[in-house]
């Protein structure tokens, strides 16, 4: 670890730390003026890990979204966040009684940030209890249980949230504007990669029972997302490569998988993720009228970008106030969903099937099948 730069990078793709809690950007000013009490959006947060931790200190700046409860399989946890986020006994649960939670009229929406391939299991849940649900990347451990989960909240009449933050980030929106506007003309390739050098060998990201996956799943969802929002188009085909370097650590999931997206366009994106080194958030776009470049792209911010017109200008924001504010705005004002709902996450999980049906098949073009 080099900087405290290098420090937010490393940690903020994936391995949440009590410790980045004073490292996070100062939220812009529009943000700081509460909503009165009966126009906010109360979340509960499942499972208390590093990242509940970050979303429950960005969550003090929100304006419109509170927390209000808990669930936790790990009582000891439940003092601190108590006393913390002035969370009431009445609104503290564990996974074996959250069916209970339907009765409680003031918890809105359940965030579901528990290990990977719990989250099928847990959106099904919080549906069953009539909550609307916010759900952490990666959706699901494959597209077919990602369509349970949209089938369930749809059946439920709750709204299905997938925690991609990036899409309320001031940066990565402009990013987005200025491709629909044409300001990059016909978009010619894409490349993105993200990674991190992942510490603890015992850890539930490198079970394959909990993670569902390696890189791919944990970061190779940033490339995937990254290369539909800088194309704007849905990927047709997939080919993948991995590299190993380490059997040991990575017996049961991926390392460094490469992979390249094939759009409709003809344009095709060279993606990659990695588990084995740091430095690796970056996101590139060229057009046949101009380029766009970020680095870092996908952490907690700052985000930094520069396109042919220059650099992009944008307030540095809390990534997890904006996220839940915008969430909150859709739901309480009847505004159209963000592009973070459930379909988007099943969108992201047909391309991560298809990644890991080409490394099983020594990296044969798999098409996608929607
Ligand atoms: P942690 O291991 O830090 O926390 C996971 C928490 O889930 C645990 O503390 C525990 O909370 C609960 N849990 C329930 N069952 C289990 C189990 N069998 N094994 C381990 N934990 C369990 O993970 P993270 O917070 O880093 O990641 C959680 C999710 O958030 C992942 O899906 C990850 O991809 C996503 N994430 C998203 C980020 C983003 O920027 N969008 C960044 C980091 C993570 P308790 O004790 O309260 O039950």
């Amino acid at each position: 670890m080099n900087s405290r730069r290098d420090f937010i990078q490393t940690l903020s793709l994936g391995l949440g730390a009590a410790t980045l809690t004073d490292l996070t950007p100062a939220v812009s000013a529009p943000f700081l003026q509460k909503a009165p009490a009966d126009k906010q959006l109360r979340v509960a947060l499942m499972g208390l890990g590093g990242y509940a931790n970050i979303v429950a200190r960005g969550m003090k700046e929100c304006k419109t979204a509170k927390l209000v409860g808990i669930v936790t399989g790990t009582p000891s946890k439940i003092p601190e966040w108590k006393q913390k986020y002035g969370i009431e006994d009445k609104n503290v649960y564990n996974y074996e009684n959250l069916n209970e939670i339907k009765n409680n009229p003031d918890i809105d929406i359940v965030y579901v940030i528990t290990p990977n391939s719990l989250h099928h299991k847990h959106v099904l849940q919080v549906a069953a209890a009539g909550k609307h649900v916010i759900c952490e990347k990666p959706v699901a451990d494959n597209a077919k249980q990602a369509r349970e989960m949209i089938a369930a909240c749809e059946k439920a009449g709750v709204k299905f949230y997938i925690g991609y933050r990036l899409h309320f980030e001031p940066h990565t929106k402009e990013l987005i504007r200025m491709r629909e506007a044409g300001e990059f003309g016909k978009i010619m390739h894409v490349n993105n990669y993200a990674g991190f050098q992942i510490g603890d060998p015992t850890q539930w990201r490198l079970k394959k029972a909990l993670a569902g996956g390696g890189a791919v799943m944990d970061v190779g969802v940033y490339s995937t997302n990254g290369a539909r929002y800088c194309t704007g188009e849905e990927p047709v085909w997939v080919t993948a490569q991995e590299s190993k370097t380490d059997p040991v650590k990575f017996k049961d999931v991926d390392e460094t998988v490469t992979f390249q997206l094939g759009f409709p366009s003809g344009i095709i994106a060279n993606c990659g993720c990695t588990y084995g080194f740091n430095h690796v958030e970056m996101l590139r776009l060229m057009g046949d009228k101009g380029w766009a470049e970020m680095n870092p792209a996908f952490g907690y911010g700052p985000i930094r970008g520069t396109t042919h017109k220059g650099e992009i200008k944008q307030p540095d924001v809390n990534h997890q106030a904006y996220q839940l504010d915008g969430i909150a705005d859709a739901i309480l004002n009847g505004k159209p969903d963000p592009n973070v709902t459930g379909a988007e996450g099943l969108k992201d999980m047909l391309v991560i099937d298809a990644i890991y049906e080409s490394l099983r098949k020594n990296g044969a073009k798999v098409f996608i099948n929607k």
